[in-house]
Order: structure tokens, then C-alpha cells, then sequence
């Protein structure tokens, strides 16, 4: 091999998080540079490290992807480099992925490279609509198949016919919607019983998944009046007819409702899995974005003197992901802690501080600086404490007095700064103003105040659903009304599971 560098092939599955493999998530830790496109996950973004060069090689509003050629080029080039690629691309590699191309001139170019299988999308499309791709007595076969067309051509370049000649097969057609009244057309041509069961699933796996079921007479039109797009796997076959009984995502309580929540603290990505597994299609607002931001003197001094404090008290995962980066520096050794006690606001945080094995001693019922300042002090260890409180650029003022209040001696400790993002530019805050939503959770007051901050670049298009306004408790209604935003309901105590049940409880059934 002439290059130290190697390029991984990645599977990134049909779009849901959960469906990505484990490999996948361990290669993107250790890239030092990513190659995605539009089928990709942008979440999947945040697994890199933070120096890692991010590549967006898809479509962009008005524009082509990149050439393939372009793309294998950048593959060499970095890998030549000494770098580790990772060519992310959705679904599998080597289904209708063109990673045999990109493997092949890499083989030919003599660089390394190792190819990462994911959840092709036929697959997903099955599972997720209850149409298992085989049956015992009516579908021994499965085929997946490719319609798109090469534009310059006039005829199909696949034999429909003969697909449409096959028995007891499951056909799964790929790219198939810019011609699917032309495909059925065929396949009925060819033999197959025009009352044969068919299928489309859109967005497969995703929030918003959406599914149309008929005939390989009916479903062109069926998909028309649904208006279906792609991207979709279109399934034929008996094996169709197990959606009805047993098509269980698209029965989730919140499934065909698009919700919003604002992304200002790590709290929300707890919130956001609640609602994915309730099958809704989350829309997270990214109101602000946090980026690593030392204050170096205060490290230093409260490194050296570390076995002096008694608390260390943080307000976000980020904070303790900063902490331990800069920590492990110093003192590859966690046990130079010594006996310090650690604190933290809420789930998320504790989960970040648990990764390191250690013991979180404090944590609020109610995610907010003012309840953790006082579960600190509940229990009785403040009079002449020295406590650490790691920070962020916007001051923690009220938390710092509470415990000051109650005899501690605080330093703060500022690790990152907190931005505000230009959502002007945001495809995510777009889709929002475009489309709206049918609810808007807000789980902080924090949050409340980032969204009304930003409200005009978010205001909503003529035609846009407006959202119902939830409020996870009185705090965060009380600063909802100030900014005359007020709630159309209110969880019965401030915790996310509650603010889910009274979304679901002013939605009512579907
Ligand atoms: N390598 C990919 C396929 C890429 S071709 C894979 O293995 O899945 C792109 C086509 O894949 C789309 O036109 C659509 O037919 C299908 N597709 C990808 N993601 C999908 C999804 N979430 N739901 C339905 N179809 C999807």
C-alpha cells in the first residue's frame, strides 16, 4: 500500500439513528474526514471529533451532488494524505450505492480500504410498514431492483416484463417513483395479476414515514392523490398484505405528527428519543450552538489546586465532556479526583459523568440551575465548601449566589461559549417555517426566551401548520406568557414524560 491512510466504506442505513451499525458509529469517532450526502443522518455529524473536516458531497437547494468522479478523487486525495476517511453513504455501500465504483478505484489507486455493511432501505421499508420481505408459502424470493432511468433513454432499461413473469417472488424496486405507473404497467404486461398487492413507503424508518397500500393496478393513482415522492421503496408482492395486521410503526401514538422541540441544552436529545420511539417526527430547532471555549487561567489554577475542593457542579454534558478532555490532559489518573463530590442538573448530564465511573451525589428532581443550587444545599454540605461550577459564556449567576448564599466558596470554571445559530440558513429552522408543526415543546424557560430571541427567523409561512404550545411546568409557562407566547397546555409536573403525556392528551387520537 503506498499510503498510511484508508478509506471505510460506511453503511449509514435508511435514516433512522438506531439502525446505524456499531462499526459505523466507532469509524465516524475516528475520522479525520467524512464524506456524507443527502441520505445521511446530519446527526450522525456530531459522533465525529471536533477537528475532524466534515464533506457534504449531496444535493444542495438548487444545485446537483457532487460528480462521482469528484467524489473518488476527494476519497484518494485525503487517504493519500495519511488521513482516515470515512465515506458515509445511506443504506448500504453496495446496494444502488455506486460503493463498488469508489471501492474499485481506490483497489486501483492501492489504498487501504474496509467496507461497512448497513440496513439497505427495502429492508427497512419492510420492517417498518409490517411487510416481512418473505413468507413461507407465498414468497420464496426477494428482488431488489433499480427503476431509475437514464433520462437520455425512452424505454425502461429493465425487462419488467419478465420480473412480472416471476411467481411467488417479493419485488423491491428502488428509485422507482418518477416511473411507477409505467413499471406496473409492465410488470402487468408481463403476467403479473393486476389485483397483486403493492406497496409504497416513503421516508422509511423515519419520523415521517408515510405509506400508501393497493394494487399493482391502483397504486400509481393512490400515490398520486397521497402525493408520494421519493425517496420510497415500491414493494409487489402477497406478502403486501400483512401491512394490515401487522404494520406497527405507523401505530405509534404520535406517528404522523410533527413536533418541535428547540435544541439549547443536551437535555434535549432525551427528549427527542422519547418522542422518536412514540413514532413522531421530531423537528429539533438548533437555537444555539456550543462550541469548546477555555479560560485557561481559571483551568489552571483550579487543576493545581484540585484536592482542595468538595463539589464539582456542572449544567450540561458538554461541561463534563470539556471537563474530562481538559482533566485527562493533566492527570491521565481519574483517581487524582481524589474525593471530590460531583453534581450535575439533570439525566443527560449524569449519564455524561457515569461514562467515567463515577458516583453523581446530587442531582435535582427538575432540570434547572435553581432547583440543583437547592438539592446542594439540601443536603447539608455547603458551610465553607469549595465548590467548582463549570460554566459556559452565559453566567450562572443565580446558582452561583444561591450557594454563595449558603456559605460555599464558588470558583467558576468557563469551558465553552454558547452562540446563537444563524437560522436563516438552517435547512431544519426552513422546514419548520415552511411546513410548521402540530406541536412546540419548550422543556425550559431557557428555551422559551432562545426561541422568542430568534422568533423572526423563525416565523411561519402562509399555509404552515401552527403549532400547539406545550410548557414543561409553571417557570417555563410563566416566562412563555411574559413573551406572550402562552401555552395550550401545561405538564402536570416538570419532568419530560409529563410534558409527553400532555401532548398526547391535547392531540387526543388521530
Ligand atoms: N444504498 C442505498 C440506496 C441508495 S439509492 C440503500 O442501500 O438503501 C436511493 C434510493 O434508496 C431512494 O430513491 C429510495 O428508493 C431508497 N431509499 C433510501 N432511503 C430510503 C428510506 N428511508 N425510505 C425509503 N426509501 C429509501
Amino acid at each position: 500500500m503506498s499510503s498510511l491512510g484508508k478509506v471505510y466504506l460506511v453503511g449509514a442505513g435508511p435514516g433512522d439513528l438506531g439502525l446505524v451499525t456499531l462499526r459505523a458509529r466507532e469509524l465516524i469517532a475516528q475520522a479525520d474526514v467524512l464524506v456524507y450526502d443527502y441520505l445521511a443522518h446530519p446527526e450522525l455529524v456530531k459522533w465525529c471529533k471536533p477537528e475532524c473536516e466534515v464533506i457534504y458531497v449531496g444535493k444542495k437547494a438548487g444545485f446537483h451532488s457532487a460528480p462521482q468522479g469528484e467524489i473518488e478523487v476527494l476519497l484518494v486525495k485525503h487517504a493519500t494524505a495519511g488521513k482516515c476517511v470515512v465515506r458515509l453513504k445511506g443504506g448500504d455501500p453496495f446496494v444502488f450505492g455506486r460503493g463498488g465504483e469508489e471501492a474499485r478505484t481506490l483497489a486501483k489507486n492501492g489504498i487501504a480500504f474496509e467496507v461497512v455493511p448497513g440496513v439497505t432501505a427495502a429492508l427497512a421499508a419492510g420492517a417498518y410498514s409490517g411487510i416481512p420481505l418473505t413468507h413461507r408459502n407465498t414468497s420464496s424470493s426477494v428482488v431488489f431492483l433499480t427503476g431509475h432511468e437514464d433520462v437520455e433513454k425512452h424505454e425502461l432499461q429493465i425487462d419488467w416484463r419478465s420480473y412480472g413473469a416471476l411467481k411467488g417472488a417479493t419485488l423491491a424496486i428502488y428509485m422507482g417513483m418518477g416511473h411507477l405507473r409505467q413499471i406496473m404497467a409492465e410488470l402487468i404486461a408481463g403476467g403479473l395479476a393486476a389485483d397483486t398487492p403493492a406497496a409504497v413507503v416513503q421516508w422509511a424508518s423515519l419520523g415521517r414515514q408515510r405509506s400508501v397500500v393497493g394494487t399493482a393496478a391502483t397504486l400509481a393513482d393512490q400515490v398520486a392523490t397521497a402525493k408520494l415522492s421519493s425517496p420510497a421503496i415500491i414493494f409487489v408482492g402477497e406478502v403486501v398484505r400483512n401491512h394490515a395486521q401487522i404494520d406497527w410503526y405507523e401505530q405509534l401514538p404520535l406517528f404522523g405528527r410533527r413536533v418541535a422541540i428547540t435544541r439549547t441544552r443536551d437535555q434535549n436529545s432525551e427528549l427527542r428519543e422519547k418522542l422518536d420511539v412514540l413514532g413522531a417526527e421530531v423537528i429539533e430547532i438548533p437555537l444555539i450552538s456550543i462550541t469548546k471555549d477555555v479560560s485557561k487561567d481559571s483551568l489552571i489554577e483550579i487543576l493545581t489546586e484540585l484536592g482542595g475542593y468538595d463539589w464539582i457542579v456542572f449544567s450540561s454534558a458538554n461541561g463534563v465532556r470539556y471537563f474530562f478532555e481538559e482533566f485527562l490532559k493533566g492527570f491521565p489518573d481519574v483517581r487524582s479526583l481524589g474525593l471530590l463530590r460531583f453534581a450535575c442538573v439533570g439525566k443527560a448530564t449524569a449519564r455524561e459523568i457515569e461514562r467515567y465511573h463515577i458516583k453523581v451525589e446530587c442531582m435535582p428532581d427538575a432540570a434547572s440551575g435553581e432547583s440543583l443550587a437547592e438539592a446542594l444545599i439540601a443536603t447539608g454540605s455547603l458551610d465553607s465548601a469549595k465548590i467548582i461550577v463549570v460554566t459556559g459564556n452565559l453566567n450562572r449567576d443565580k446558582l452561583v449566589k444561591k450557594l454563595e448564599a449558603a456559605r460555599a466558596i464558588v470558583d467558576q470554571l468557563p469551558l465553552y461559549k454558547t452562540e446563537k445559530t444563524d437560522l436563516a440558513n438552517d435547512p431544519v429552522a426552513d422546514d419548520f417555517r415552511q411546513k410548521g408543526a402540530d406541536a412546540i415543546l419548550f422543556a425550559s424557560s431557557s428555551s422559551a426566551s432562545s426561541y422568542v430571541e430568534q422568533s423572526d427567523a423563525l416565523e411561519l409561512a402562509a399555509g404552515a401548520t401552527k403549532p400547539l404550545v406545550g410548557s414543561i411546568g409553571p417557570q417555563t409557562t410563566e416566562t412563555l406568557d411574559d413573551l406572550d407566547l402562552n401555552p395550550d397546555f401545561e405538564a402536570k409536573s416538570a419532568n419530560l414524560d409529563a410534558l409527553i403525556e400532555a401532548l398526547l392528551a391535547k392531540l387526543g387520537p388521530r
